[in-house]
């Protein structure tokens, strides 16, 4: 039997007009506009199409949009600078370096110059301390967006095997941690790992980002699982002719047939990750001023869901 299609897209449309909806709320009892500020160092094309969507998609919701291109000799004292005017201006709500910053960057040092408040992207120590620990944090928005997904697919997943694929920290462990708060058994694994293709087999919900297209063939994927792929890798066709496609980190037509059901690449998390970012400066900018957050989007929160005791 053949698995369901997770539809990243339709999710995301749904959220987006939840932060729409909030955003007016916002705009017309508070007269506040949510901002956001992303800042792009260099030329890298494919980071240029992504803050052009980001951006597109923060007007697209009523928000303000902030645009901050630097060159890619800015100076890491400029960059600072600048995140620390960010940091207090009042109509900015949420600031994003987009990532990778050019080579003499230290991306930990400037992202820690973010205010913890404004750093929807959730890469903050501050806010990576804050979930490990099960309290408040802005949640980094690609696993947020994945989580919500296996939300929306098994409703409650407490007790079940979790495998995450990838030990990043803007997806592998903040992932793990999502799962584990909402009472998974979970296993990380990564290029050490023995035996993956067993460990791939273990999982109800097998999430991968390892960055490797088609790494995961059907056959490490346990009958009837929910896979999550995290991939976004651009291959050309093997003779070098026409346009290149995207493909995940797992072999989708071969888990297809084995999967209970799967996100495809493109159309799965990809759509998400930008949706839950606009989230997340409607959820910092409510909790910036006082207000009571979006009861849709904040029920998605990993400290909404730590069970104890
Ligand atoms: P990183 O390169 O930072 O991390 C990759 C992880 O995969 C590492 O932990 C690495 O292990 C592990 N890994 C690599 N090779 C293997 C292997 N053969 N077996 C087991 N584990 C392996 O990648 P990211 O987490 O940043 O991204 C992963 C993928 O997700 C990429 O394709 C990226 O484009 C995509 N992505 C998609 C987003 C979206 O919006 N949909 C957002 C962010 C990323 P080790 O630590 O041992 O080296």
């Amino acid at each position: 039997m053949s698995a369901k299609i997770i539809d990243g897209r339709a999710c995301a449309s749904s959220i987006r007009e939840e932060v729409a909806d909030h955003v007016v709320r916002l705009k017309v009892g508070q007269a506040i506009t949510p901002g956001l500020a992303v800042v792009l160092v260099g030329e890298d094309p494919a980071s240029e199409v992504y803050v052009r969507n980001k951006s597109r998609q923060t007007v697209e919701v009523g928000m303000n949009s902030f645009e901050h291109k630097l060159p890619a000799e800015t100076s890491e004292g400029e960059l600072v600078a600048l995140i620390g005017q960010l940091n207090t201006d009042p109509a900015v709500h949420g600031i994003l370096v987009q990532l990778p910053l050019p080579d003499h960057f230290d991306s930990d040092f400037v992202i820690g110059a973010i205010d913890p408040t404004k750093d929807v992207d959730g890469f903050h120590v501050s806010n990576v301390g804050l979930l490990w620990t099960g309290q408040k944090a802005l949640v980094p928005c690609t696993p947020l967006g994945c989580l919500i997904l296996l939300r929306y697919q098994l409703g409650d997943l407490s007790g079940l095997n979790a495998v995450v694929v990838g030990r990043s920290n803007i997806v592998g462990k903040p992932m793990a941690q999502l799962l584990l708060a909402d009472n998974c058994t979970v296993t990380l694994a990564h290029s050490r790992t023995r035996d993956l293709a067993a460990v791939c087999r273990s999982a109800e919900i097998l999430v991968v980002a390892v960055g490797r297209p088609q790494m995961i063939p059907g056959d490490w994927v346990r009958p009837g699982a929910t896979v999550i792929d995290v991939g976004i890798n651009r291959i050309v066709a093997p003779n070098g002719v026409g346009k290149p496609r995207l493909v995940g980190d797992v072999n989708f037509p071969s888990a297809f047939e084995i999967a209970g059901a799967i996100t495809p690449v493109p159309g799965g998390v990809g759509p998400m990750t930008i949706a839950c970012l606009l989230a997340n400066t409607v959820t910092a900018c409510c909790r910036v001023n006082g207000l009571p957050e979006p009861e849709g989007l904040t029920a998605c929160r990993p400290e909404r869901r730590v069970a104890r005791g």
